[in-house]
């Protein structure tokens, strides 16, 4: 057959060769050991912990030795594609702190972009000079099989108990003639263009996954499909020419398309492209909480798997991506902890480091990360987070909780023990701060209150007595003083250790009064050292507070 011919046919109008595209996009000048890694998400709407996890691996890989990092958008399945997804990866992953060096959400006529466009939708012409070339060389040809068709032969296989698949003698298009093939284009039929395998059944290929290690998979023999009907190609058709177009060195994707490397090392060869490495992430796990067993995350079950998630409720991005590390490299957590003032970047990440089976994704071990991380933040720095957020995510509340700087540095502060021994450890979150202090602001949205342990003629009792002999310009010790005569008087031990002794002659103890003007003052059982509250809050509102209860 006149492949030549077939392929002017297919693509009357492609003049550019791959030859042009090579010249066009030269292999990137970078230092030794350097790597280009990237990112290439699908618009779905959807971004997952599973994707920054493997964006941040993928940064740290181009970023330890020099390399590029950039972000590719792969937008071939029209079906899957959502409106404003494009903008949801890049504000996530701007809001999660991962830094590229070039790709989509840049400028495109930047000297930065010079491999692009990053949109696959963008690159339709570079892929038909490839799909040409190949039809040249008789490695691809159209296939003119209908869906009904396709789909009886499926079930043929099926039933026969055979590999199903378009191989072998199934795959009847292959053997069509240039005469035929021009008939069917005359009469208007729509095609798909499929690659003409050269993979043998009894063949395997062998190759070092940069995590699994040695993996050994039978050669492809299926004639896959490289253009859709449309001439969008597929992922793995996109995958081939762009991630060598691009310079790829380290492709790092989810273990689903392990399966598919056979795929792609056959279109690397019959492409004359080198292959990059790969890396395929382990998924990520969580006990399941019914079960006991370990699972995968999973959309449906786990909100948590959404980065919104952490989004919503304000997770610091620094926490997120200390956690994350850890998850990564094994060894991250022992390093951070013992240069616990070095920038994470310096940590030696190592790709063959990373989980090979499944990383346990543990809420309250990231929380503790979180409270642990953010006690060693400036007031400042928390200050600025906790706006942004609160902007962000409650812009009613915000003008509230940021009306007077200095009151939310004091309470800052106080919830972050700056300057105590041991820093407290009390925040983790924008969503639960709020929650924890929103005591000390009137107006904004109310929480739970706890109830008064002690009855209300008692509750009565101490409170009325408080506020007489209460004297704003009493220091904590004089203030507490006053708690212990308020106690005395009404049958409660001021001195513990008499309490202890004896309880049965008490009502009960000075904590129990102090319990009392702590839940009437901030509705809580439990807070930060009350006279420190007080005095940020100001005499009035205590008052206040008191009174409505009285
Ligand atoms: N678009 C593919 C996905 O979202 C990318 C896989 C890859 O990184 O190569 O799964």
């Amino acid at each position: 057959m006149n492949y030549n011919k077939l392929a002017d046919m297919l693509f009357p109008n492609v003049t550019n060769t791959p030859e042009f595209y090579e010249a066009k996009f030269v292999e990137r000048k970078l230092p030794n050991n350097a790597e280009v890694t990237r990112m290439a998400p699908s618009p779905t709407g959807f971004i997952h912990l599973g994707n920054l996890y493997s964006a941040l691996a993928d940064e740290r890989i181009a970023h330890k030795n020099g390399g590029v990092f950039y972000l590719r958008i792969e937008d071939t399945d029209e079906k899957r594609k959502v409106d404003g997804a494009v903008e949801l990866i890049i504000d996530t992953l701007r809001y999660f702190d991962i830094e590229f060096d070039e790709g989509a959400g840049f400028d495109e006529n930047e000297q930065t972009n010079a491999y692009g466009p990053y949109f696959q939708r963008q690159r339709v012409d570079i892929y038909h000079a490839y799909a040409k070339n190949l039809v040249a060389k008789g490695l691809a040809y159209p296939c003119f099989c209908t869906e009904e068709e396709l789909d009886s032969v499926r079930k043929e296989q099926e039933e026969q108990k055979e590999l199903t698949g378009y191989y072998g003698k199934y795959a009847v298009c292959r053997n069509l003639t240039i005469e035929e093939i021009e008939a069917n284009l005359l009469a208007g039929k729509s095609y798909v263009l499929r690659l003409r395998s050269q993979g043998s059944p009894e063949k395997e290929i062998t190759f070092v996954d940069a995590i699994k290690g040695e993996i050994k998979l039978p050669e492809n023999i299926h004639d896959i499909v490289l253009l859709k009907r449309d001439g969008i190609p597929t992922y793995h058709f996109a995958h081939a020419i762009d991630d060598h177009l691009m310079r790829t060195t380290v492709v790092v994707r989810g273990g689903e398309w392990l399966a598919s490397a056979p795929i792609h090392y056959e279109l690397f060869h019959l492409l004359g492209f080198k292959m990059p490495k790969y890396a395929h992430t382990a998924h990520l796990m969580k006990i399941d909480e019914e079960t006991g067993g370990k699972r995968k995350l999973s959309k449906r079950k786990d909100p948590e798997l959404s980065l919104d998630y952490y989004k919503k409720d304000g997770y610091h991005p620094y926490c997120m991506k200390v956690y994350l590390m850890t998850l990564l490299n094994s060894n991250f957590e022992e390093w951070h902890e013992k240069f616990a003032d070095k920038d994470i970047n310096e940590f030696p990440f190592s790709i063959d480091k990373m989980n090979q089976s499944g990383a346990l994704f543990d809420k309250d071990k990231l929380h503790n990360i979180c409270k642990n991380e953010l006690s060693k933040l400036s007031e400042n720095e928390v200050y600025d987070f906790l706006y942004q957020w609160a902007s962000d995510y409650e812009p009613e509340n915000k003008d509230i909780w940021f009306a007077d700087k200095e009151k939310m540095l004091r309470i800052l502060r106080l919830y972050m023990g700056v300057g105590m021994k041991r820093r407290r450890k009390d925040l983790v979150y924008a969503k639960q701060i709020f929650e924890l202090f929103s005591y000390f602001f009137d107006g904004s949205k109310t929480d739970e209150k706890d109830s008064f342990k002690l009855d209300m003629d008692e509750v009565h009792a101490i409170l009325t007595k408080y506020l007489e002999s209460y004297n704003h310009a009493d220091d904590n010790s004089a203030w507490f003083n006053k708690l212990k005569e308020i106690a005395d008087s009404l049958g409660y031990a001021s001195d513990m250790k008499a309490y202890k002794a004896s309880p049965e002659n008490f009502k009960g103890n000075v904590s129990d009064v102090a319990e009392v003007i702590r839940i009437a003052v901030t509705g809580r059982a439990n807070t930060p050292d009350l006279w420190t509250i007080v005095h940020i809050m100001g005499e009035a509102q205590m008052r206040e507070r008191i009174e409505t209860v009285l």
